[in-house]
């Protein structure tokens, strides 16, 4: 068995940069322990690492990742606990006062659902799990002659709409919720674009988030 090389260079660089900027702080988190404010619920996907869209530091975000970042509604005998038990533990031990979920472009998981694929296995863990997309889709109505892409965006962030419905329906979030001690957020990353939206609810849509710095860093001129 051999270690991955890729991660044994990766860990070298850690060595030479971050670790000596960020020794201090790891030192007092290692002594204080943890208190991030914010709790990140991801996708697995390797292109959308929270820490690196966010450009967090160690201790920052809490961080949860799972297929199409999806949290399973509140049922305390049901088998799905992994989420469930990260839930529990940032909003009641840690005490976050935010919890973003964040999804985005490309999302292979909503595409599995929407493309209604094969089995990968007898299990079938991915169907099963992504069986928590209907309530989602069905808020959008049959595809009709929608492109597929146009369609799976929109499949995406209607999963974060129902994803933070059932956050809400955990009772230590919902409590926590009405009395104004916890915020609940959906962002979705453009996986090709680097764009950033946030979801609004007073105009119920997702708007650019530091869309001239974007535009910036990409070398678009302003006009
Ligand atoms: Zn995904």
């Amino acid at each position: 068995m051999t270690f991955p090389e890729r991660l044994v260079e990766g860990y070298r660089a850690f060595l030479s940069n971050r670790l000596p900027e960020e020794q201090t702080r790891f030192r007092e988190l290692a002594e204080s322990g943890q208190s991030p404010e914010i709790m990140v619920i991801g996708c697995c996907d390797s292109r959308v690492s929270p820490e690196v869209i966010f450009d967090a530091r160690p201790g920052e975000l809490f961080v949860v990742r799972n297929v199409a970042n999806l949290v399973p509604p509140y049922t305390p005998d049901g088998a799905q606990r992994a989420v469930s038990a990260a839930l529990e533990f940032a909003v009641q031990a840690l005490k976050v006062k935010h919890i973003v979920v964040l999804g985005h472009a490309q999302c292979g998981g909503i595409r599995a659902f929407a493309e209604e694929t094969a089995p990968l296995s007898p299990g079938d863990f991915i169907g099963r799990w992504m069986e928590m997309i209907a309530p989602a889709a069905k808020t959008l109505g049959p595809r009709g002659d929608q492109l597929l892409p146009d369609y799976l965006g929109r499949l995406e962030k209607a999963s974060l709409l129902t994803t933070l419905d059932n956050l809400m329906s955990f009772p230590c979030v919902r409590i926590l919720v009405e009395r104004g001690k916890l915020q609940l957020h959906a962002a979705y990353f453009g996986v090709a674009t680097g764009t950033l939206a946030v979801y609004d609810r007073d105009n119920g849509s997702f708007r650019s988030v530091a869309s001239a710095e974007h535009r910036e860093a990409l070398g678009v001129p302003r006009f």
